[in-house]
């Protein structure tokens, strides 16, 4: 077999291929399908991994995708010895790097615990990892994925009109009354959860199916908002957002108010990292290493590094904060006042930080926030975080630079 290589119209020369299958070809996933079939085959035939009913589920793959599934810890063991016997003997590798073991709730562990290894390489464990370039992962919102497919499911049984499926349903209903692990018991406690009407109301009046779908996605969005702004309320790193308008399905203006250019996009992505508290000042950076001296600003020296510095106050990068704050400070006065602003504002840092971070975050009776006014102090505050952001960047890289020529020809300092 040979191939050549299309790139802007032209074609390469033609070259041969000897061995493995051809990138990108329609054929090759079923090639390679073929060549490693044995695989799923030998660890079917062993009875390793799990099965639904009687059909065998344990190694799902694509190609040379594949996920090893079982709910015993030492029945992983084997199958990945297998896996890589299989590798050994066909002559390809299977990097032990791009391996993930992702554990569940409802797995079965022996007493005496021993690292998963491939070959003779640990498995590093992880909460998600990538199969088909699908993320698998154990985070709570896929719970509510699930929760809507198998309540649509539910839909399904009560509007049919196949008596059969209903005589099915009625037996379930009466045998497993009590069985956790029944569909129809399973699907009752979600219909709990969310408090909706049992299915027994839902047997004497099933809505339409658009009002159905309309109701249990909201009440799924609401319960799951309530959940995540529980949890949110409990994270220090978010105090500057505010947190009640994260909603499912909702857009924080950080976003809502972006226009679709990839530039500005950027930008949002710096300003985001301060809404969310994961950009790492020198404050931040003295926390993990517990030495009081960090704290103070790289550029300046002059004090602690915190959001404040960065933002309002660091004489480096004042060039910076003058190209911005002239339109970020009259805007507020345009939607607030004169007067307004010098009763809230003068002096008071804190909170012209918090409309730079989080304008919807400021209480009402300071600023009347609109969509146009929420857009156009996203805009500024946009602007201003990543000109900052660049500033501080470009600085501390003069500054490494500078390091590495002392380091290479100290003669230089006299
Ligand atoms: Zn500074």
């Amino acid at each position: 077999m040979s191939s050549k290589i299309k790139w802007n119209s032209h074609l390469s020369k033609q070259f041969s291929i000897n061995q493995k299958v051809r990138q990108g070809g329609v054929l090759s996933t079923h090639l390679y399908k073929l060549y490693i079939n044995e695989l799923p085959e030998e660890l079917e035939r062993r009875g390793l991994g799990l099965n639904i009913g009687l059909e065998y589920c344990g190694s799902p793959l694509c190609a040379d995708d594949i996920v090893l599934m079982t709910t015993d810890e030492t029945e992983i063991q084997a199958m990945l010895n297998i896996a890589y016997k299989f590798s050994c003997q066909h002559r390809y590798n299977i990097h032990p790097e791009k391996s993930t073991l992702i554990k569940t709730e409802r797995i079965k562990t022996s007493k005496q615990q021993h690292p998963l290894t491939l070959g003779e390489k640990p498995i590093k464990e992880d909460q998600q990892t990538t199969h088909l370039g699908i993320i698998r992962a154990r985070a709570l919102p896929i719970e509510a994925e699930l929760h809507k497919r198998q309540l649509s499911l539910l839909y399904s049984i009560l509007a049919s009109e196949n008596t059969k499926l209903k005589n099915a349903m009625e037996r379930q209903m009466t045998v497993n009354a009590g069985n956790s692990d029944s569909f129809f018991s399973r699907a009752q406690e979600i219909l709990n959860f969310y408090n909706l009407p049992s299915i027994a109301e839902f047997k004497e009046h099933l809505p339409s199916k658009i009002r159905w779908k309309k109701d249990i996605n909201r009440s799924i969005a609401d319960k799951w908002s309530n959940l995540l702004q529980k949890e949110m309320e409990e994270k220090s790193t978010l105090k500057h957002c505010k947190i009640q308008i994260l909603k499912i399905h909702k857009v924080h203006p950080v976003w809502r108010t972006l226009p679709p250019i990839t530039y500005e996009v950027k930008k949002a992505n710096i300003k985001a990292r301060f809404l969310i508290g994961t950009y790492l000042l020198q404050e931040h950076i003295q926390r993990f290493n517990g030495n009081s001296d960090d704290q103070k600003c790289l550029l300046c020296q002059i004090e602690q590094e915190d959001l404040i510095h960065f933002l309002l106050r660091c004489p480096a990068l004042n060039e910076q904060r003058q190209k911005v704050f002239p339109a970020l400070i009259q805007a507020i006065k345009c939607n607030i006042g004169q007067n307004k602003w010098q009763e809230h504002f003068t002096g008071n840092k804190e909170l012209l930080m918090q409309v730079i971070i989080d304008s919807s975050k400021v209480r009402e009776n300071i600023l009347i926030l609109n969509e146009e006014t929420s857009t156009e102090i996203e805009r500024i505050s946009r602007k201003l975080c990543y000109d900052l952001h660049c500033g501080r960047t470009l600085l501390h890289k003069r500054m490494a630079d500078a390091r590495q020529f002392e380091a290479k020809d100290p003669g230089c300092k006299d």
